[in-house]
């Protein structure tokens, strides 16, 4: 399979979170739909929670398909949905999911200047007020979680906006500094182009995921442990809301 897929309806349209669509196509355990409001996951980003709902009937959605048609929403039984789908994505999942991605992004930018350029190898969030995202790096030396956790606490303080924007793949691969990501890297779209996530006056960096508008929208982090996970890998626990 070489085809582009289409970026997900949730990255411009974060703010949509319920939906009624016509089913594209049915089979027993899914529904294709052109237009979804549910992040399917990427990027470290998990999947979406939610239900959908159609002539009374309501399942919770346990998976997706992205096909360059539309998404297939996968319901954890065999009931066939048809007619119009109502969809209700987990409003506080996605919360959690835009703060935790909006800090990974915090981070990230925090250890690329304190480590003169550090590559991230990985992003683990989760559906609890940890997570954590690895790092290129071969040393840590003792005090530096703490400055990393000044600089993500300071840059959630200054309350700055968080933007986003398209701009042709080629001229991001060569403008230094956009893609952070080792292993991660975002996909070429359809239409040559990517999205770049803009942290005012702070990071910028070839995103697809969803994010908070503000970083003030962040509650405080602190970094719990830097574990060593091989040589040339370090992973930092991140805490939400800790004090
Ligand atoms: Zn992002």
């Amino acid at each position: 399979m070489t085809d582009v897929l289409p970026r997900p309806f949730a990255v411009d349209h974060p703010d949509v979170l319920q939906l009624d669509v016509a089913a594209l196509d049915a089979r027993p355990g899914a529904v294709l739909l052109a237009r979804s409001p549910f992040y399917p996951g990427g990027g470290g980003q998990l999947p979406d929670r939610g239900t959908i709902a159609w002539n009374g009937f309501v399942r919770d959605v346990v998976g997706f398909e992205p096909t360059a048609d539309g998404l297939w929403h996968l319901i954890g039984d065999d009931a066939i949905p048809d007619g119009t789908i109502e969809l209700h994505v987990d409003p506080a999942f996605r919360q959690r999911m835009c703060e935790q991605h909006t800090v990974a992004h915090l981070v990230n930018s925090a250890v690329y200047t304190l480590f003169d350029g550090a590559l991230l190898t990985g992003v683990r969030m989760t559906d609890s007020d940890e997570f954590s995202v690895d790092f290129d790096l071969p040393k840590v030396a003792p005090e530096q979680p703490r400055a990393v956790e000044d600089a993500v606490n300071a840059a959630i303080a200054d309350d700055r906006p968080v933007r986003a924007f398209d701009m042709p793949y080629d001229d991001a691969q060569a403008t230094a500094g956009l893609f952070r990501a080792k292993s991660v890297a975002p996909p070429r779209q359809a239409d040559g182009l990517i999205r770049i996530v803009d942290i005012d006056g702070l990071d910028r960096q070839a995103c697809g995921g969803t994010h908070l508008v503000s970083t003030v929208q962040a509650r405080r982090v602190r970094v719990l442990k830097v574990d060593n996970k091989g040589r040339q890998n370090r992973r930092f626990r991140i805490g939400l809301g800790s004090d």
